[in-house]
């Protein structure tokens, strides 16, 4: 089924993604539809990014004006847009102050480097992180040495050095860690590369509280599970446990490369200063005319009240699902962010399910992995249950 699309890649990109061999063409809602016009209905969402679906109108139309009209100036001047947007994102996120990145793994990296300068700040000789095991952060030197994977890790050794890992929920083995230089511990609320495994209430409070007593800063990595797809804006939120820096990317920009991280008063009066820090498309005016257009479209559209309402739809069909397969073992997740955990590998199935026209995502631990755009419908439940079930067959 090689096509044109697919072999000019395979001669010419860097082999680094096995593709699955289909090409896409365009999108509309929750579907994508391939260069031979086959329909496909979407749970991926391009990693968790497309929070607003294909092809959404508003979104395209004020994207399109900002392309007429200006797409960059550069950080050495202001923009209503990126004004726009921080404010925005500091309010629902209720956090102080917003740097813009372009990805999540920058924006983690700008996370690390405030905790860094923090403690530089305060004199205080602190610099290593804390960070989970089965965590994902990003790719780049800094995201990937507090990313809890050996065999991503190792080929790159050595990385940053001060970081150790914890076991994720379980409070006795990040205190164990704890030294008197530790600067930052770093989590995912919901980790989402390494199986949608949600933190229990008590691992947060405690993380929490230990941070408070040893002056730590706890940074949440919410690039994947923030901006509503938890059920709360951002999953910190859900457990009112806030942290003092907040990473985030994916469904920000719903489509268009954008990430941010965003500190606390406290931390953005003690860390960075100018001259520290940079990103020359940080916050350009076309990627935050997307964050602020997608959290417009948020507000109207009370996308958050249709994430909470479509939520226990979803869990009960996964969970009849799992009562009615033996190969389906466990549904693990909150909101749209579920994940199912399989007998038989999960690769498989994805291709299968890809064959009945349904695109779903492998995770850590033999995870089948549903992150949909978050307006789908009941309808749509049904088709992805309907599919994923012959797939499973
Ligand atoms: C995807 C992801 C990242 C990295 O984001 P990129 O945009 O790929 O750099 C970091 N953290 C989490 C939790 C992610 O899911």
């Amino acid at each position: 089924m090689m096509n044109k699309s697919i072999e000019a890649s395979e001669e010419n990109l860097l082999h680094i993604y096995n593709r699955f061999p289909i090409a896409f063409e365009h999108g509309e809602g929750m579907y994508l539809y391939d260069e031979n016009s086959k329909k496909y209905l979407d749970f991926g969402a391009g990693f968790a990014v497309s929070a607003l679906g294909y092809g959404n109108k508003k979104l395209a139309k004020a994207l399109k004006k900002q392309i007429d009209l200006l797409y960059h100036t550069s950080n050495l001047y202001y923009h209503k847009n990126c004004a726009e947007a921080a404010e925005k994102l500091n309010q629902y996120a209720q956090m102080d102050k917003i740097f813009f990145t372009n990805s999540g793994a920058e924006a983690i990296e700008g996370a690390l480097k405030t905790a860094r300068r923090y403690a530089y700040n305060k004199k205080s000789g602190k610099y290593q992180f804390i960070a989970m095991e089965n965590s994902f952060h990003g790719r780049t030197f800094g995201a990937l040495s507090v990313t809890g994977h050996e065999a991503y890790r190792t080929p790159f050794e050595p990385l940053v050095p001060g970081v150790s890992f914890a076991e994720f929920n379980n409070i006795e083995s990040v205190k164990k860690l704890v030294t008197d230089r530790t600067c930052a511990i770093i989590l995912e609320p919901i980790q989402g590369e390494g199986g949608i495994h949600p933190a229990t209430q008590e691992f947060m409070e405690t993380v929490r509280k230990l941070c408070d007593e040893k002056d730590i800063l706890l940074i949440f990595d919410e690039v994947q599970c923030g901006m509503g797809r938890s059920g709360s804006m951002f999953a910190w939120q859900g457990y009112g446990v806030k942290p003092d820096i907040l990473a985030m990317a994916k469904g920000i920009g719903s489509g268009i490369p954008v990430g941010a991280f965003a500190v606390t008063k406290k931390v953005a009066e003690n860390s960075l200063k100018p001259g520290d820090h940079g990103a020359t498309y940080g916050g350009n005016p076309l990627a935050c005319k997307a964050v602020k257009t997608v959290l417009d479209i948020f507000e109207e559209e009370d996308i958050l009240g249709h994430v909470k309402e479509i939520t226990p739809y979803l869990e009960d069909k996964l969970d009849s699902l799992t009562e009615e397969l033996d190969c389906v073992l466990e549904r693990r997740g909150k909101g749209l962010i579920q994940g199912i955990v399989l007998k038989q590998p999960v690769a498989e199935v994805c291709t299968k399910a890809m064959e009945e026209g349904l695109l779903v995502i492998q995770a850590q631990g033999n995870v089948l992995r549903l992150v949909p755009p978050l307006i789908v419908e009941k309808e749509h439940v049904d088709e992805m249950i309907e599919k994923l079930k012959k797939a499973l067959r």
